[in-house]
């Protein structure tokens, strides 16, 4: 027997954890953290795993992880389940490993300070305020990680077997394969993980899979189509705008992904010749740390990014404009510049890092420009700066906005439904037995249903928080077996 329970991203988009269970093998795709609302977040302190009071698993309990890709809503909850005692291995890709390497101290970092300031200011409820993990616990879950290769076959148990396929969403990131011997047949079981865009820049497309029997799709844009503008088009009168009034275009990004994907289209358009030399600055060590992982597997390249590598085998973040600023005092000295230039810099909704000191120094100015290119959360700055406030409280102070603040909603990391769509369209015609959605909204997630009965005629499902199902012919259940918690 097969069981598949879902132990995060059920009807919310973080805390990605799947567990299945066969023939005593515990393996578990992804291990990431609950982000967002305070209800989702309490559930990283829960003991792995409590239900109804009673701990019905234990992180020594899983033999594997296998983690497809380094979001820390996939990877964040890694350092915290080594510390609570898992010992198996962790599988991914190398890239994700080196990716983890920087996200996941990161994560720890960022968790110790928000401990220390919840101390300083008393604000939390436990005394003293703990991190959920620290730098030194986020370093000794590395030991765990073992690289293995897209596209090999990996035996886990004599039944079980599995391989990566590229997902397209960020550097490394995968589709998950599975295939269990079961008594009468072997079942495939597919984890499309974070699903990417058709002609994302720079990476390639999402392989399509063919064959599947049970399909655990995400459906974070299942509601939602993406604007087919071209972002390097809306960037363009901004730039030129910024240069002719020889003011500071600011621009709040992602570390991960968006901040190589802007860089990579600001080199295009200077090539291109279609937006005049202007200074520009990737201001955050994170950014700049995962720029050159980008510079060092070029092996993930779609045929575009591959085709402007010249000869001496220059980057493609390579511009005589483009300028990295890793130091503290790098990052100051941007303060006392004048225009024209671009700043891009982290936080991509201006929760925190670098980009709140040059928020603090530009917004007062109306020549100036922020431009939003990421979601921005409700309750964040990022958010109030979108939604038109006057002032915003930076470091205890409220700062003026003067500067004209825009967005642009072209850029994604995930495929929407018509994507979704076109990907399930490559599966054998009559289809899998049964999709689940996972790692989506409740709203996003009907709509992804509704759509994909409508188009196939297939069987979807939408699992709770916790719901166990099992994998065989049988499913589902009898009324008096259905699957209870693990
Ligand atoms: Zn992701
Ligand atoms: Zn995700």
């Amino acid at each position: 027997m097969t069981s598949l329970a879902f132990l995060g991203a059920a009807r919310t988009v973080t805390g990605s954890k799947f567990l299945i269970m066969h023939n005593g093998m515990k393996i578990m795709i992804d291990c990431g953290l609950f982000q967002g609302r305070k209800v989702l977040r309490k559930r990283n302190w829960d003991d792995f795993l409590k239900v109804n009071g009673d701990v019905v698993l234990k992180p020594e309990d899983i033999d594997y992880i296998i983690l497809t890709h380094a979001h820390i809503d996939h990877s964040g909850y890694i350092p915290r389940f080594v510390k609570q005692g898992f010992k198996g291995k962790i599988l991914c890709t190398q890239i994700t490993k080196e990716l983890c390497e920087l996200l996941l101290k990161d994560s720890a970092y960022l968790q110790e300070e928000e401990a220390r300031y919840a101390n300083k200011k008393g604000y939390s409820k436990h005394r003293p305020a703990l991190p959920l993990y620290r730098v030194a616990d986020a370093v000794e879950s590395f030991k765990y990680f073992k690289p293995v290769e897209r596209n090999e076959f990996i035996n886990l148990s004599p039944d079980i077997r599995f391989r990566f396929r590229n997902a397209g969403h960020i550097l490394g990131s995968c589709i998950v394969e599975m295939w269990i011997k079961q008594e009468r047949e072997e079942i495939k079981v597919v984890f499309s993980g974070d699903l990417g865009r058709m002609k994302t820049p720079i990476l390639k497309d999402p392989d399509y899979v063919r064959e599947v029997d049970y399909l655990i799709l995400e459906s974070t844009y299942g509601d939602r189509l993406h604007s087919a503008h071209d972002p390097g088009a809306d960037l363009i009168p901004l730039i030129k705008e910024t240069y002719k009034n020889r003011s500071v275009l600011l621009i709040p990004a992602f570390a991960v992904e968006r901040t190589q994907e802007l860089i990579y289209i600001l080199r295009g358009l200077r090539d291109k010749k279609l937006i005049p030399r202007i200074p520009i600055y990737i201001d955050s060590p994170l950014a700049i740390n995962v720029t050159k992982l980008f510079e060092s597997h070029r092996e993930v390249y779609d045929k575009e990014a591959r085709a402007l590598i010249d000869d001496k085998g220059k980057s493609i973040f390579n511009s005589s404009d483009i300028h990295f600023t890793s130091t503290c005092d790098e990052s100051k000295a941007l303060n006392g510049r004048r225009g024209p230039m671009i700043i891009i810099s982290a936080s991509g909704m201006a929760t925190g890092g670098r980009i709140l000191h040059h928020l603090k120094e530009r917004l007062p100015d109306y020549k100036n420009n922020v431009l939003m290119v990421g979601y921005q959360a409700a309750g964040t700055r990022g958010r109030s700066l979108l939604d038109g406030a006057k002032t915003v409280k930076i470091h205890g102070n409220y700062i003026p906005v003067r500067a004209k603040v825009t967005s642009i909603s072209t850029f994604s990391a995930h495929a929407d439904y018509s994507e979704i769509l076109k990907w399930l369209r490559s599966l054998r015609k009559n289809g899998p037995r049964k999709v689940f959605l996972a790692h989506g909204e409740i709203n996003s997630q009907f709509a992804l249903a509704y759509k994909i009965k409508e188009e196939y005629g297939w069987d979807v499902y939408i699992p709770d928080y916790l719901e166990t199902v099992l994998l065989d012919r049988e499913y589902p259940l009898p009324p008096e077996g259905r699957p209870g918690v693990l």
